[in-house]
């Protein structure tokens, strides 16, 4: 590696211009006084691979892809973890010596390493973990909850045809409920965990009666726009721990920035505060 040389990479999605990553891979070049560059890419859908196939050409490490990029970038991988497999999607890339595409996820790396930074204390095998919604972001939560041996996980999605092929892509190692017994099936949870986009912008929300939240749940949302959703505020209020999720983004940037940059960065209260602007 000519160490004169920055190195590159990128994020792509479309659209991309609310991507938060750029400031946080930059961030973290700074802050390691290392020589290279992170950049958004917004591009169309037809775009997309020979995108990717220039980005190896030109001498970048790797990119991030976002929705809704995720799934391609898995399809057009030479290699890919087993992470990326089970999932069904990638949203890291990184590009080898030989020019070859390997793809990870890192969504569940991201998501466990964040809880566990707020809690080392924090038992995932311990209790029921109730997941709401069955779409990308529910696929890298399950993986993870599964990886670190829940035994038990309910998910509960809007299209309930959707959990149930999620429960068969995962070889019926959860269970399916109705969304409308939110109330009841959360009653007798240790953890709670939003990945719909419920409650983004405030907009939206989780209609789940305050009082269904047990006090000893852990509470975790993955929507970051607000920090504090509608469902944290009330699990706040019952005296729940909380964990919000940009924690859960910055954590996911982890493996990437170290594979691309060669050194594994911090998370530091100055970065949320950055990326909370
Ligand atoms: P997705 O694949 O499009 O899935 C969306 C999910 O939200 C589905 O379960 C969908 O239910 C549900 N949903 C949407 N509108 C709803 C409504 N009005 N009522 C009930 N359910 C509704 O999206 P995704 O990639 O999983 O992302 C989901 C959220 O997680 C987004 O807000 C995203 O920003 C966030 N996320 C955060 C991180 C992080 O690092 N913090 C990482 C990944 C994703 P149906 O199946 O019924 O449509």
């Amino acid at each position: 590696m000519d160490e004169a040389r920055p190195r590159l990479a990128a994020v792509l999605g479309n659209p991309i211009s609310h991507s938060k990553s750029p400031r946080m891979h930059n961030y973290w070049l700074k802050q390691n006084k290392l020589n290279g560059y992170y950049i958004p890419i917004k591009v169309e859908l037809e775009d997309f691979e020979q995108t990717i196939r220039a980005l190896v050409c030109m001498g970048f490490s790797g990119v991030n892809v976002t929705i809704p990029y995720k799934l391609s970038a898995l399809e057009i991988a030479d290699e890919s973890s087993r992470t990326a497999q089970y999932i069904g999607a990638a949203n890291t890339l990184t590009f080898t010596k030989e020019n070859k595409i390997y793809a990870d996820n890192t969504d569940a790396y991201g998501f466990i390493n964040n809880i566990k930074g707020k809690y080392p204390d924090w038992n995932p095998k311990k209790g029921t973990s109730v997941v709401l919604g069955a779409g990308g972001a529910s696929r890298a939560v399950i993986a993870a909850l599964l990886s670190e041996g829940s035994e038990k996980i309910i998910v509960l999605n809007r299209t309930i045809e959707k959990a149930e092929a999620l429960k068969k892509d995962y070889d019926n190692k959860i269970t399916v409920e109705s969304w409308k017994n939110i109330n009841e099936v959360a009653a007798s949870s240790s953890n709670i965990i939003n990945t719909t986009s419920l409650g983004m912008n405030d907009e939206t929300f989780i209609a789940i009666n305050p009082k269904a939240i047990p006090k000893k749940a852990l509470v975790s949302d993955l929507v970051y726009t607000p920090l504090e959703t509608n469902l944290l505020k009330m699990a706040k209020n019952r005296g729940s721990r909380t964990v919000d999720g940009l924690g859960m983004l910055i954590h996911q940037g982890i493996p990437g920035f170290e594979a691309w940059f060669g050194q594994k960065p911090l998370v530091t209260e100055e970065l949320r505060e950055i990326l909370i602007k």
